[in-house]
């Protein structure tokens, strides 16, 4: 049988996606579950289950060659596991034993999303044609993902480029991670809303808090708005610049709800980028939003899934 598709999963705190694409990125078959992100970890794998005997059910599933899955994170690809933060049940998880057997014995290769949305923005999206390049997602937390010598760097354990937890303050708040003053501490879409807060902002008539509320106040000329979307931004240049500095990408992608508050967020990033990435070999870094939209996990995922095929030509991540 012709191999030329792969299944791809993209496991979330609310959703799990699953689809089978062809070797351009192209989604031919689509199957979803919500997830039961609080029962036992049996009771969410059987939902993965159920979204891949979906698949499976597909006359085009023979044409699969590969499986792969980005998860919520952490996870741990050289021992196939897999503890995300918003699904207690999975603590050290053999999601990719389980998901073998659930695919007939498919090779699966797994990732975290970070990494995923970086390999969707590498192969299809803004980063194409980057061969370094640091992927990010701001929304609810802050992840991200790396392109190293034009193929995708995930680690040892698949987390590789995860911006969102390194300290851009060293005496900063307390982060859930246990560290202090991370990116995501100061960036996330929460922390936004939490700083303008504090800071006098409040909400329209309709009561909403979100990011998405203060971004549109901090259009609006909103001062406590504008200033709490400084203050992500500079966290954002800061940690940009030293993985610039470090691996010297030469692009940065953001993308995530947060990420669509446009040149809210962009404009002083990029200023702030200059008080960052002074030396000569960063100074041309680019900062530029996502351009891969809402399948970005399971394009991500089905492009590492290509990537681990034996004679892998259509997708080199
Ligand atoms: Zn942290």
């Amino acid at each position: 049988m012709h191999t030329d598709l792969v299944a791809a999963l993209d496991i979330g705190g609310t959703k799990i996606a699953g689809a089978l694409v062809d070797g351009h990125g192209g989604i031919l078959v689509r199957a979803q579950r919500a997830t039961p992100a609080q029962e036992d970890g049996d009771t969410v794998m059987r939902a993965v289950e159920e979204v891949l005997g979906e698949l499976a059910a597909s006359p085009l599933w023979g044409r699969a060659a590969a499986l792969g899955i980005g998860s919520a994170g952490p996870v741990d690809a050289s021992a196939g596991t897999v503890s995300p933060v918003n699904v207690p049940g999975w603590r050290g998880y053999p999601l990719v034993e389980r998901a073998r057997a659930a695919a007939g014995g498919l090779p699966v290769r797994l990732i975290g999303d970070g990494v995923a949305i970086t390999a969707a923005e590498h192969w299809q999206g803004a980063a194409r044609g980057h061969d370094n390049a640091l992927c990010m997602v701001v929304s609810t937390g802050v992840g991200g993902g790396l392109v190293l010598g034009g193929r995708l760097h995930p680690g040892p354990t698949g987390n590789a480029g995860h911006i969102g937890h390194i300290s851009v303050d060293l005496d900063g708040d307390p982060c859930p991670c246990g560290s202090r003053g991370c990116v995501e501490r100061v960036a996330s879409g929460p922390n936004i809303a939490r700083r303008a807060l504090a800071g006098g902002w409040r909400p329209g008539p309709d009561g909403d808090t979100s990011a998405a509320a203060v971004a549109a106040a901090a259009r609006a000329g909103d001062p406590v708005a504008v200033a709490s979307f400084e203050r992500a931004a500079r966290a954002l240049a800061a940690g940009i610049a030293a993985t610039a500095t470090l691996v010297e990408i030469d692009i940065a992608v953001i993308g995530g709800g947060v990420g669509k508050a446009g040149d809210v967020l962009l404009a002083p990033l990029r200023k702030a980028l200059t008080d960052y990435a002074t030396l000569s070999f960063v100074r041309r870094l680019t900062v530029v939003p996502a351009q891969m939209g809402t399948d970005a996990g399971l394009v991500g995922a089905a492009a590492a899934a290509l990537g681990t095929r034996a004679n892998a030509t259509a997708a080199e991540v």
